[in-house]
């Protein structure tokens, strides 16, 4: 029997003239993510996409799964083509329908016509679908209001489809729509919760990481690339640039007085991150800062590292607490990788007592042994870049 995988585009059908670019844009995502499960045709017909596959030992269960995970699909069914014929519907669906069917006592049917010249109305294609089921199946019965499972027909352009599974979608939109933006990514648990929630919205990521060897280990790096690769099932694809943070760290060490020294490095990172985000195309920084949670992200401490960033920064945990960002950490696997205990750059020289009300001049005047733009330079030209799929 020839099933497809049959998609409802959520959100994409509030975009009007937009829609199609849309569309589009998910197709090319839907198509890359499938394409290491052999050949499929994508296509979009009434505000459905439908995804056939061309080989016989098409792993759909891994098809759905990846299908799970894109943005910008609402819900999306596994189902069995028909032709556009109650013949075909009545012979095939009881049979396909089977293991589901077993495993409930009530169901109903649902029929839609999209197309409006197939000869039975829906009341009538529910009737005879109905019927059919209840002869095969002894032991189900009937239940329009509470059904343990509904079965849906669907009369469309070209087929008929049946199928018993509404699957809840990633929801959001496609990844791609909204632009690029860079995460700003560390080995905790917050960047990589902002990194899906931006993307989740339709931004494509790159992504910056600052290392300190000997200080941070080779473990906390590969640690960042685990996290990317958790997140990039979401998002597709993520450039990341690996920028060399030690001399920065030692310099700031020995130049600037303690309580100054998260900052001023937050602040560093904000330099050089803006440098590398434009140099790739992003719009945007993305951070995992949430309001207050530690010294360096009280509104004072915010205000110091965003003046120094000449590109708007994103924080979509910035009214998060900590609990709702671990759930969404443990939803989509990457909170058992955060909390591996690999030293990240910002634990090395964390002071006794850091400054939670900065002013603009007091950093300024903190920061002023420094010589910040060569020390920029330096560390933007020992950037290595790599790709994370
Ligand atoms: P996270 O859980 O994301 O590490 P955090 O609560 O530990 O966040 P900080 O360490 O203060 O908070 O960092 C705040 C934000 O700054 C992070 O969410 C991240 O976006 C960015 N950041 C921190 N350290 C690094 C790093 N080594 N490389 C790149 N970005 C970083
Ligand atoms: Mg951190």
């Amino acid at each position: 029997m020839k099933e497809i995988i049959l998609i409802k585009n959520g959100e994409l059908a509030l975009k009007g003239l937009n829609r199609c670019n849309f569309e589009d844009i998910l197709i090319k995502n839907i198509r890359r993510r499938l394409k290491s499960l052999g050949e499929v045709t994508i296509r979009k017909a009434q505000s459905a996409i439908y995804i056939e596959p061309k080989e016989e030992a098409f792993d759909f269960h891994e098809a759905l799964n990846r299908v799970k995970l894109i943005f910008g699909i609402a819900g999306f069914s596994r189902a069995l083509v028909c032709e556009k014929d109650m013949t075909d519907i009545l012979e095939k669906s009881p049979e396909y329908l089977k293991s589901t069917l077993e495993n409930v006592k009530t169901f109903k049917v649902e029929a839609k016509r999209a197309d409006k010249r197939f000869p039975l109305k829906s009341p009538e294609i529910c009737r005879e679908l109905g019927g059919v089921i209840l002869s095969k199946y002894h032991h189900l019965k009937v239940d329009v209001h509470n059904p343990d499972i509904t079965v849906f027909v669907e009369i469309r352009d070209t087929n008929a489809y049946v199928h018993a599974e509404q699957i809840q979608g990633a929801g959001g939109l496609p990844v791609g729509t909204a632009g690029i933006a860079s995460i700003l990514i560390s080995g905790g648990i917050d960047s990589p919760v902002a990194a899906w929630t931006m993307a989740k919205r339709g931004l494509r990521l790159n992504a910056i990481h600052f290392a300190s060897p000997p200080y941070t280990s080779p473990r906390a790096e590969m640690k960042v690339k685990t996290l990317l690769s958790k997140v990039a099932r979401y998002s597709g694809c993520i450039n990341l640039a690996i920028v060399p943070f030690t001399e920065i760290q030692d310099e700031i060490a020995n130049n600037c007085p303690e309580e100054y020294f998260t900052l001023i490095m937050r602040r560093m990172m904000m330099r050089i991150a803006e440098k590398i985000a434009r140099e790739s195309g992003s719009l945007a920084l993305i951070t995992g800062e949430s309001l207050g949670q530690v010294a360096s992200q009280t509104l004072p401490a915010l205000v110091t590292t965003d003046a120094v960033a000449n590109i708007p920064v994103l924080r979509p945990l910035i009214g998060m607490d900590k609990e709702e960002i671990v759930t969404i950490s443990r939803n989509i696997d990457t909170f058992e990788t955060s909390i591996l205990p690999y030293e990240d750059c910002c634990t090395v020289f964390t002071p006794k007592h850091p400054k939670t009300r900065p002013t603009l001049e007091s950093c300024s005047e903190a920061e002023s042994g420094l010589e910040i733009d060569t020390l920029i330079e330096k560390a933007i030209s020992e950037t290595l870049y790599t790709y994370i799929d």
